[in-house]
Order: structure tokens, then sequence, then C-alpha cells
């Protein structure tokens, strides 16, 4: 089934707890800090009823469609499909929607290609987790993930010694209907707007950590869930024109606080198991799928940071400036490297696993690292363009809501180059992409919403060939000696 946008905002009204500051909301489809993205979710939702996108965004199976993200790929035309359905998704919000609903599906349908791994000596999760990604598939599930322990408190002996209890998400008592879990989990990006969490643990936990190691799915509006969150990017503005992204953009990021949550058997994918649970992100293609959409989401927005550079640089005259043109190249350059890396991750597609596809490893997560190492410099390049631009405009459209204010902004404000409207739009949306608070948590997403850069950097030498690397070496060194001795 694909489901329509109505469909979803329907089901977000399920009586979820959320939390802005002391506020309880109550309907996250109407409060002004989540309506607009939330119809942002539903688009996303109805694009793919339109028979523009319907053959990219969706397949058949048995007569009946399913969202592109759940195909598990056989083949390099099912991932150039894969592909071609998260850039559609990530161009109808320009990259800045990380989590859309293809992320964490991507995860699970990775998984479900390589089931094997969840049957373990003592509990047998195989089938939970092939029956969660078909109810996942023949639902159109939005799923988010929590799966990282809370900053600063990974160590429990500080806990421990004080009698405190440990805040980090663990279960803390069975029973025959299923697991009881407390604590936190760092952040949920858009689980606001999402059906479901992932509960998990994408980085390595101490081999003691096995209380804390439970990977499950559970709804949104489970009993004892709270979702905590930041500070809204939408409320401080009263139009689109004057926010364009911040409008109907901001994907929410809550902390997620269970108290006494109660997960039904079924739900259950990893327990009691600190190495299992990492290792079913990395030892099947979840990691690679979902990332894979990660690098196309960021792809979109390259070619919105591209476009705004040289409009900018032809709005302010500089575009034949010797030295800006040099800028322009460099970025154009920057973008046409991740498209390359994008697409070379479909060409050279790895076999695996066994009668399945997956995106080239190695490629992936040189994208990943490039996009985290690249992005301050990529942002730097846009605000050096941008000069003080930003600050020339008056602080809002309404400004044109008064006929004398309306006629000296049009008569002052227009340059050689542009009426002094479209210059106001332009350089909004520019100080969207370079420097608003929008602008700013998105930085901080494109930093660390893959794990700090050290984590990125260690998946990449784990899946180095370094005995082939170090043969390229010796093959060198072979072709000659130490002189003989006369
Ligand atoms: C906007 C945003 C959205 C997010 N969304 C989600 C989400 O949807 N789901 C989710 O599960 N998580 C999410 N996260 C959390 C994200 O996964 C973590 O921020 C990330 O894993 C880094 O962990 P940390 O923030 O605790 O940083 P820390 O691990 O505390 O690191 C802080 C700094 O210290 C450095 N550092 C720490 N240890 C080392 C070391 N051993 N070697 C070198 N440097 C080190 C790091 O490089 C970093 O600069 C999100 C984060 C952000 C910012």
């Amino acid at each position: 089934m694909i489901k329509t946008g109505d469909q979803h905002l329907n089901q977000l009204k399920d009586g979820r707890v959320v939390y802005i500051g002391d506020e309880k909301i109550n309907d996250v489809t109407i409060h002004p800090a989540f309506k607009n993205a939330a119809k942002t979710v539903a688009k996303l939702y109805d694009i793919k009823h339109q028979n523009k996108y319907k053959n990219e965004l969706t397949f058949e199976e048995n007569g009946e469609l399913f969202s592109s993200w759940f195909l598990q790929a056989k083949n390099k035309n099912d991932l150039r499909k894969r592909s071609v359905a998260h850039k559609i998704i990530a161009d109808q919000t320009s990259g800045m929607m990380g989590r859309s609903m293809d992320h964490v599906a991507s995860f699970v349908t990775g998984m479900s290609t390589n089931p094997d791994i969840f049957d373990t000596g003592k509990y047998k999760f195989k089938k939970n987790l092939l029956n969660y990604y078909n109810h996942m598939k023949s639902n159109d599930i939005f799923t988010s993930y929590a799966v990282v322990p809370p900053q600063a408190a990974r160590n429990p002996e500080f806990y421990q010694k004080q009698n405190l209890p440990i805040p980090t998400l663990s279960v803390i008592d069975e029973n025959d209907e299923g697991v009881v879990i407390s604590g936190m989990k760092m952040l949920a990006t858009s689980a606001v707007f999402a059906n479901e969490i992932w509960i998990g643990n994408l980085v390595p936990l101490a081999p003691d950590q096995i209380k804390q190691s439970i990977t499950c799915a559970i709804p949104c509006n489970i009993k004892g869930l709270s979702l905590w969150m930041r500070q809204p990017l939408s409320t401080h503005y009263d139009n689109q024109f004057d926010s364009p992204l911040s409008w109907n953009l901001d994907e929410t990021d809550v902390l997620v606080m269970c108290e006494n949550v109660l997960v039904p058997w079924d739900k259950i994918f990893v327990m009691d198991d600190a190495i299992l649970a990492r290792e079913i992100y990395i030892k099947t293609p979840a990691h690679c799928y979902g990332n894979h959409q990660a690098n196309v989401r960021y792809w979109s927005k390259m070619e919105l940071i591209t476009g705004l550079c040289n409009k900018v640089a032809k709005a302010t005259g500089a575009d034949q400036v010797p030295a800006v043109k040099e800028t322009l190249g460099k970025m154009s350059s920057m973008e046409a490297n991740l498209s390359g890396m994008i697409h070379g991750q479909i060409e050279a597609a790895e076999s695996w696993p066994k009668d399945h596809i997956t995106f080239n490893r190695r490629m992936m997560y040189a994208a990943l690292n490039w996009c985290t190492e690249n992005y301050t410099t990529i942002i730097d390049e846009l605000r050096t363009l941008c000069g003080g631009g930003v600050f020339q405009m008056p602080a809002s459209i309404n400004v044109v809501k008064n006929k004398k204010l309306k006629k000296e902004f049009e008569t002052y404000f227009q340059t050689p180059q542009m009426d002094a409207t479209s210059r106001m739009k332009l350089f909004k949306l520019a100080w969207d992409v370079v420097g608003s608070e929008f602008a700013g948590r998105q930085q901080q997403y494109e930093k660390f919403y893959a794990g700090a850069s050290f984590i990125i950097k260690n998946h990449s030498y784990r899946e180095t060939p370094w005995d082939y690397f170090d043969g390229v070496v010796d093959n060198v060194m072979d072709k000659y000696d130490p002189p003989k001795q006369n």
C-alpha cells in the first residue's frame, strides 16, 4: 500500500506525548511549531500518487504498490531505482529534511536482505525483523530512529557510585508480554512526524552493557513514551517569504524519554547482546542502504547551494570577477564530486548479501566522510559571496503592506541586476542556508547525523582491503633491491 498525505496526517493525531518546554502538544498537525513541516511530510506521501513520480517512487509486487525504499535490490537497476526515489524525495525539501520516511525504512530493508544475523543462540528474532519489514512496507510506515545514548551519560559507574538511575535507555524488566524499558536516547529527528521509533545502538557498546543493547520498535503514542522537542525553528516568522526554509522544513529533533514502556516480544530484534546490537547495521546492508539515502539527500542540498552561489554572485554584480568565477568553478566541481561518488556506488555495486546487491560500501563511507568534512567550507563559500547583502534587507517583506515604505523599498532596493522584491527573496533564502537558526541546526546536523567524524572515518578504516594496498606497495618495492656488494 502507498499512503496519502491526509492518511498520514490523521495517523499523527494519535495521542502522542510531545513537549516544547513545559507545553504539552495535543495535535502536532495543527500546532504552530509543527503544522507547516507536517504539511511538507504529507506532500512527500502525496507525490507518490502523481503520475509524474509514481514509476520512480513505487514498485509493484503481486498487483500491489509499495514505496521504492522497501525494494530489496537484486540488480543494479534496483539500486538505481532506490537512488532516484531518494533524489525525488530529497529534491522536494532541497535536502533539508534528512530523516524523511525513506531513511530508516532503508536501514530496515537492508537488514531484511540478510536477516539470519537476528537468530542467535539465545533469541530467534529473524522472524520479528522480517515481520517488521513487511509491516513497514505493507502499511507505508514512517519510522524514525534513536540509536545513540545520551551525551556524557555513557559511563554507568558515575551513576552507580551515587546511587542514581542510569539515564541511558535500558531493559529494566521482562515478562510474558514483553520487556520493560526506561531511560533516554539522545535524539530522534522527525519522530514528531513519524509513526514509530526504532530504538537501538549504532555506536559500539561495552560488552557488559547488555541491558542497553535492546533493539526494538515502538509506536510514537505508546504508553510511557514522551518526546522532548528542542527549540522550534519556524515560529519566529509570520510568512514564508522571510524564512523560506525555516517556515516548513523544520524536521524537528526530540529527546526520547521512556518511562516503563512495555515493548511486546514481537517488536524486539536484539536483546542482551552488546556486540550484535551494532553488527546488525554493518553486517547487513542496513548502513549502506540508509547512508546512500543520506548521500543523495545531501546532493539535493549541494545543488541548491551551488545555484545560490551563482545567483548571489550575479545579484551583487561580482559574477564576472575572475576570483569569483574561480569560487563558482570550485563549487561546481564539489557538486560534481558528490554526484560522481553517488553514481559510483551503483556502478561499483557489491554482490552482497547472497542473491542481493548493495551500494559500494567504501564509496558510500567516502561520500559520507566528504559530506561531513566539507559542509562548513561549502556554507562558508556561500556566506562569503553574500557579503553584507543579507543584512541590507528589511526585517520583513511586510514592508510592502505600507504604501510609502513600499515605494521607497521598490525604488531604492533595486539594482542594475534585479528588482527589489526579487533581490530580497534571494537574500532571505541565502540567509536561511547560511545564517538563520535553521541554517545553524542544518550545520550541526551535517556534522553529526551519521556520528562524529572519527566514527565515520573508522567505518572507512574497517572496510578497507589493507592487504590489497600493502600489496600495491610491495609490488613497487619488489622491483628493486639494495645494490650488490662489489
Ligand atoms: C541535528 C542532529 C540530529 C540528530 N538526529 C539523530 C537521530 O535522528 N537519531 C539518532 O540516533 N541520533 C541523532 N543525532 C545524534 C547523533 O547521532 C550524535 O550527535 C552523534 O552520534 C555524535 O554523538 P554526540 O553528539 O554525543 O557527540 P560526542 O560523542 O559527545 O562527541 C562530541 C565531540 O567530541 C569528539 N570526540 C568524542 N570522542 C572522541 C574520540 N574518541 N575521538 C575523537 N573525537 C572524539 C567528537 O568528534 C565531537 O566533536 C542527531 C544529532 C544532531 C546534531
